[in-house]
């Protein structure tokens, strides 16, 4: 029942707030005994409507004409709708006498006095009036109205518990209407761990009706054992004891009626009494199972791939290892046999070509597994501190030879002297990879330029730029996937299609970058970016 307030001409009331039996049982007392004292046919207590007034209590007393439930019209002129108007006293010792109310519809009753006070509800709206009437001319005097007085007093009194108690049903209903409406679990437990409050959902959740929960541990029904008695309760009965403040956070899994089991994420917080007591724990938990289990099936699928590719790795240089050696053998005795100088053209152009086929499947298995042992993180790198200048210029001499051969030009733009923290080797891999390459995919006579620039404050530029056949812009992305040649499978260019895939993963293992920039036909700019912080780190290292 909510209170709901009807409008009156004249003011709010509450119209429908009902007044226990036992509160009317002392009221009638209070009236009696009112009457009596008083001296006078009638004491009552009225009651306001939307439209009418009523008799809602009338005194047991001799002569008293009023009924219980006898209601008159309001804007008639009653003695106590000017009460209620005025919220006031009102005193008419004698109605006929009085111009004002000698029309007074109770005259024709035959009571010609009254004396009458407000009844108010706490929130301020009207409830009636309490009075007294008399046949005859009555002064009332001071003692009476203020016995009046004290009536009224303690009839409003119990109009306030009555509004309090109906405010707190109110409150406990809407309390109870959002723990119905909400989808996550809400549980109070007492300070022994026994369930005192479960919501819809959690009931939903568990699979038990509420009968059935209330009263039971928690610990003991809800949760796997022995963890749940062992671990949990331990853990909650230190809250309880004020040893933790509150456990905000927590996530465990719980069993359902039906053995099933839901992983659940639970908000919490610790119940006090009025003292400052804890009396319990209040949580809020939401069915975190589906999201558990992907990530669960992420991390195993991670696991999985790792594992993977750890056995790939493994496999790799076991076969690698058994691979090289017989290549050794061929490549060794190749290069014995190319010395001797018994054999025909036709033989020794036959020999070369084995002695090429091996060099090249060396270069595959070598590549192959560097590649893995990236790919598997395996790859250790040792920072030092590397001078790029004599790094640039080593790498130039060891290309010098297969820029000869294809007749072309290396030129060097000048370095700045500047020392990163890099590991040598690795970087020495990733420059001479780019330089063999715009040797290789280079035209005749064309020219291979290398030099150095600051991106920015935090950047330092190597670039590597050929006047080769360049790259068609579209397939620039594919020449970092490992074995693409993209034209150059059957060319006389010899290759694997891993060196590019190879040196951009290295590049970034050093915290840098790799960008290409083509125009087919005239040329490419390879640059690799390094954070400009290495360098910092390194020169201060140097200093
Ligand atoms: P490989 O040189 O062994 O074929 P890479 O991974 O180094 O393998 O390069 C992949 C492909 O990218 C090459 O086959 C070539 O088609 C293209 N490419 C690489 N560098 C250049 C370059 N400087 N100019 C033109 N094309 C290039």
């Amino acid at each position: 029942m909510s209170l709901v307030e009807v409008k009156n001409k004249k003011y709010p009331i509450i119209d429908d707030l009902k007044v226990p039996e036992d509160v009317i049982q002392s009221w009638q007392k209070n009236i009696d005994l009112l009457a009596k004292i008083v001296d006078v046919p009638a004491a009552l207590i009225m009651r306001v409507h939307s439209n009418d007034i009523e008799v809602f209590l009338k005194s047991y007393s001799k002569g008293n004409v009023y009924k219980n439930g006898e209601k008159a019209m309001l804007d008639t002129g009653l003695y106590c709708e000017t009460v209620m108007d005025s919220r006031s006293e009102l005193l008419v010792p004698s109605a006929t006498k009085d111009p004002d109310w000698d029309c007074n519809p109770d005259i024709e009753l035959g009571m010609i006095s009254y004396c009458g006070l407000p009844l108010i509800w706490p929130n301020g709206e009207i409830f009636g009036t309490i009075c007294v009437l008399d046949v005859k001319e009555n002064h009332y005097s001071k003692q009476y109205r203020d016995l009046l007085a004290q009536f009224q007093q303690s009839i409003q009194l119990s109009l306030q518990s009555i509004y309090n108690e109906n405010e707190l049903l109110n409150e406990k209903r809407r309390t109870r209407s959002y723990l119905d409406t909400v989808q996550n679990v809400l549980i109070a437990l007492d300070c022994n761990g026994l369930i005192t409050m479960v919501n819809p959902a959690g009931c939903r959740l568990l699979g038990y009706n509420k009968e059935e929960l209330i009263g039971q541990s928690w610990f003991q029904m809800c949760l796997i054992q022995p963890d749940g008695m062992n671990k949990a309760y331990s853990v909650f009965l230190k809250i309880m004891s004020g040893n933790l403040e509150s456990i905000d956070y927590t996530e465990n899994t719980v069993v359902c009626k039906d053995d099933n089991y839901r992983f659940m994420a639970w908000h919490n917080s610790c119940l006090y009494d009025n003292d400052g007591k804890i009396t319990g724990m209040l949580s809020s938990g939401e069915d975190i199972s589906d999201r558990h289990e992907a990530e669960e099936a992420l991390i195993a699928a991670h696991y999985e791939a790792r594992r993977a590719s750890k056995a790939k790795s493994d496999f790799l240089a076991s076969m690698s290892h058994e691979l090289r050696t017989p290549l050794n053998a061929i490549l060794g005795f190749s290069q014995l046999l190319l010395l001797e100088t018994k054999l025909d053209d036709c033989q020794q152009k036959n020999l070369q070509e084995v002695f090429n086929a091996g060099q090249h499947l060396l270069e595959l298995i070598n590549k192959i597994l560097d590649l893995s042992k990236i790919e598997a993180g395996r790859i250790e790198l040792l920072l030092e501190p590397v001078d790029i200048e004599s790094l640039i210029i080593e790498c130039m001499d060891m290309v010098h030879l297969l820029a000869d051969e294809n007749r072309i030009s290396l030129i060097n733009n000048g370095f700045e002297d500047i020392v990163i923290k890099s590991d040598r080797i690795q970087l020495k891999q990733v420059i001479l990879n780019l330089l063999t390459n715009a040797i290789k995919y280079n035209k005749s006579q064309g020219s291979v330029t290398l030099g150095m620039e600051l991106v920015n404050s935090e950047f330092i530029r190597i670039y590597i730029i050929d006047t080769g056949v360049g790259i068609p812009p579209k397939r620039i992305s594919e020449i970092f996937n490992p074995f693409s040649r993209l034209g150059f499978k059957n060319s006389e260019i010899q290759g694997t299609g891993l060196g590019l895939t190879l040196t951009k993963q290295i590049i970034q293992e050093l915290g840098g970058s790799l960008n290409v920039k083509s125009v087919e036909g005239t040329g490419s700019t390879f640059s690799v970016d390094f954070p400009m912080k290495l360098l910092l780190a390194s020169n201060q290292e140097q200093a």
